[in-house]
């Protein structure tokens, strides 16, 4: 992708281009993982920072109905991209915000006594609105603990009176297969869940859908998969969904011994070509992708090779070593992630995760979409 014959859309020196049709392929890849359940998307933050107006739609026209955000206020925004999908609120149910809630029907993710409570008496003085149950089976986050489940359900009027539409629990370690936490969570959550009967259970994250059908019930919650992160070794085999480049601002030599960027922190070990790219911190590129002396950081594409950053990432520039890339021109794009180099590569060599890369994205910078409903 790293092409000088890419002219730089509304002169930006940095940008995001979205794969809206990989985002549809990647549902559907996960669905199929799972042909017993119904599978939703997770699209909380922004949809992992790719934008949930067009995500929500895209995963619309692919089939998807029901989605789960973070927020009342993204909630709210996904309604209005679509007026008939379950859409879940997994930060629960705010005090006073039932009639709110019903009024974008929108579904509480019931996580405490007072919230179920309050939602009981909405549902109890006539108000309308679906709800899911929230079980702790490990997580120490939200959701009733196993003794206010079982306290739950043992009050069938209160039970009735909610109706709820689904009773779920969140996986601590899904993404370690061999940790005995999973299958530790599994048995509480089968246990705590049957005190239910007939209602449909949900347990399974992205990498909980890997786990198997014993982890998949009813209904799946699918995030950061759907945006092309998190498979390992080709499984499932995701498409990359969000590309970033950067624009070459500069190619500068430099001898050995010279030092790159703020607090000089790496030197280099020879005379060196130096490419100065047009992205940085303030685009959601993180500055512990950056190298000191002793210290590797990431890298980016250019020209289809691997160039180390090098020094420290800045807020809108970051430097890269491209003494052995000769083909390299002031006005190429370099590639920060994407199809050709994963983000969970890039991710790990800042020292953390593609998640927070992904929604620290798009700050700035001229975002383009390929592919979806509409364009
Ligand atoms: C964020 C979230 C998910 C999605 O997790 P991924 O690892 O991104 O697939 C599912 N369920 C809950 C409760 C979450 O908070």
């Amino acid at each position: 992708m790293a092409s000088g014959s890419v002219p730089p859309p509304l002169l930006a020196s940095a940008r995001l281009t979205v794969d809206l049709s990989a985002l549809a392929d990647n549902w559907r890849t996960l669905a199929a993982l799972a042909p017993g359940a119904e599978t939703a998307a997770v699209v909380k933050a922004n949809a992992y920072g790719i934008g949930a107006d067009r995500a929500i739609r895209a995963l619309t026209a692919a089939g998807c109905r029901t989605f789960f955000v973070a927020t009342p206020e993204e909630g709210g925004e996904a309604r209005v991209h679509d007026a008939l999908a379950a859409v879940y609120i997994l930060d629960g149910l705010p005090p006073g915000g039932a009639r709110t809630f019903a009024g974008l029907a929108l579904r509480p993710v019931l996580g405490s006594m007072a919230e179920i409570n309050e939602w009981a008496t909405w549902k109890r003085g006539g108000g309308a609105g679906d709800c899911a149950i929230h079980i702790d089976t490990g997580m120490n986050r939200l959701g009733l603990t196993p003794d206010e489940t079982r306290a739950l359900a043992a009050e069938p009027g209160l039970v009735a009176a909610l109706k709820p539409a689904v009773v779920m629990t969140h996986l601590a370690s899904a993404d370690t297969p061999a940790s005995p936490m999973n299958e530790a969570q599994r048995a509480r959550f089968e246990a705590l869940a049957a005190l239910f009967p007939g209602v449909p259970r949900s347990m399974a994250n992205s990498a909980g859908i890997l786990l198997g059908p014993p982890y998949q019930f009813a209904l799946t919650r699918p995030g950061i998969m759907l945006y092309g992160a998190r498979g390992a070794e080709g499984r499932p085999p995701l498409k990359p969904v969000v590309t970033a480049e950067a624009c070459i601002l500069r190619l500068r030599d430099v001898p050995a011994g010279a030092t790159v960027g703020y607090g000089a922190t790496q030197s280099m070990a020879r005379p060196s070509r130096l490419a100065t790219l047009g992205a940085g911190y303030a685009d959601g590129y993180l500055r512990s992708a950056g190298s000191s002396n002793g210290r590797a950081g990431a890298h980016v594409l250019i020209g289809g090779r691997r160039a180390p950053l090098v020094g420290r990432v800045s807020m809108d520039l970051m430097v890269a070593d491209v003494t052995d890339i000769a083909e390299a021109r002031e006005g190429d794009w370099a590639e920060l992630f994407g199809p050709n180099l994963p983000i969970d590569d890039v991710a790990a060599a800042a020292g953390t995760i593609a998640y927070e890369l992904l929604t620290g994205l798009g700050r700035r910078g001229a975002n383009r979409y390929l592919g979806g409903p509409g364009g």
